[in-house]
């Protein structure tokens, strides 16, 4: 089947009861039992509810796993990984990310005597070099939060299983629609729901999806047991956001390629971050494992003072000066002070996170008004 059909008809059966077409909020806590032990497979709602059930399922099947576990949100369902390890344990985690991903790692996790190794994972040699013996896990996200560098699935999947590592690929940006990191050899994927999946910028919530059936057993329990569960309301928003996401993804490629070239073009631009570029680092990769290059962009501007990248982040009117990314509408945003401004300034700087990087999601409005709405702000 492809993907189009998949995407529409994924975890969707009729409600058994009425014949509902669309699967129902299960606003409930607890399911009546025939007797003690005798359930129709529902006992507790942390544990089981047909909602959840139902998105689970959907995006088993759209990221080509056997199975999927949601969460409260993307770092709940980070935080369920890194439960899998034990103090002592070696993390090799990409030195570009997610900021939040960063805080968890280095301000939470450090603290129970995880290690994490910061490595640029679009450097095969790099990551090779870093493992030893007590590596447990090889965390991925490509393309990355806000530079959009590209790490090499496969290549990351062959290091990994040398020493018995799990692989782990945080595939918010590119969204199912754009790649399948299970199918290159990952062991887990995991979304933020948050952004493009649910695509209509109104939930927070976080997925894993994994193969194995002993580690999505281990994955279970940890998402009972800790509690991190997503409401049935957040699961329906999800489940419907799935529907339409090859339609918006397609729209959000075409207008991402758009304004990355004429950004590039600009003579006030210095430098613009977008996966589709052929003389980009990670091009040949990009091509390789992606279908497509998505719509988040990143530029520097030749004037990068305070002053002009304030001024540009306030300028503009359809693109919504805000964090998040992956909604129908566009935003822009300043990572060093808004979604990276947990990681120190220094590492910031050192991983080519620029005081002036401005960052864009670019929505599925008509392109050539988002154009012109940076062209006023830009001047
Ligand atoms: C937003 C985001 C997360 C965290 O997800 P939440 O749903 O906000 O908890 C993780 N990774 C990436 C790449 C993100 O953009």
């Amino acid at each position: 089947m492809k993907l189009a059909t998949k995407i529409i008809h994924a975890g969707a059966e009729p409600d058994p009861s009425t014949g509902a077409i669309m699967t129902p909020i299960f606003q409930t806590s607890t399911y009546v039992q025939e007797a003690p032990g005798k359930n129709k497979g529902y006992e507790y709602a942390r544990s089981q509810n047909p909602t959840r059930k139902a998105l689970e399922d959907a995006l088993a099947i759209i990221e080509n796993g056997k199975y999927a576990l949601a969460f409260g949100s993307g770092v709940a369902a980070t935080d369920s990984v890194m439960k899998l390890l034990n103090p002592g344990d070696e993390v090799i985690a990409a030195n570009d990310m997610y900021g939040g991903s960063y805080r968890l790692f280095t301000k939470v996790w450090e603290r129970y005597g995880i290690k994490f190794i910061m490595v640029n994972t679009g450097d095969v040699a790099a990551v090779d070099a870093a493992i030893t013996a007590q590596t447990k896990l090889i965390w991925v996200e490509t393309p990355t939060n806000p530079l959009m560098n590209i790490t090499d699935i496969a290549a990351m999947a062959a290091i990994a299983k040398k020493v018995n590592a799990l692989l782990c690929v945080d595939n918010t940006f590119a969204s199912p629609y754009l790649q399948n990191p299970l199918d290159l050899g990952a062991d887990i994927v995991m979304h933020s729901a948050t952004k493009y999946l649910s695509g209509h910028s109104d939930v927070i919530q976080g997925a894993l999806i994994m193969n194995d059936t002993d580690l999505r057993e281990k994955l279970y329990f940890i998402q009972k047991s800790c509690g991190a569960v997503p409401g049935p309301m957040d699961c329906f928003l999800v489940l419907r956001g799935i529907k339409t996401l090859h339609v918006r993804m397609k729209q959000h490629c075409e207008n991402g390629e758009k304004i990355a070239r004429w950004l590039r073009q600009h003579p006030k631009v210095a430098k613009v971050y977008w996966p589709g570029f052929e003389d980009s680092a990670g091009y040949a990769v990009a091509k390789k494992q992606m279908r497509g290059f998505g719509g988040m962009i990143s530029f520097e501007l030749k004037d990068d003072s305070e002053k002009e990248v304030t001024r540009v982040l306030s300028s503009t009117h359809l693109f919504s000066l805000a964090e998040s990314l992956g909604g129908v509408e566009s935003l822009i945003n300043h990572p060093a002070s808004m979604t990276h401004a947990s990681i120190p300034r220094e590492e910031r700087i050192k991983n080519g996170l620029s005081d002036g990087l401005i960052r864009l999601s670019v929505g599925i409005e008509d392109a050539d008004d988002l154009i012109d709405d940076l062209n006023k702000a830009i001047g």
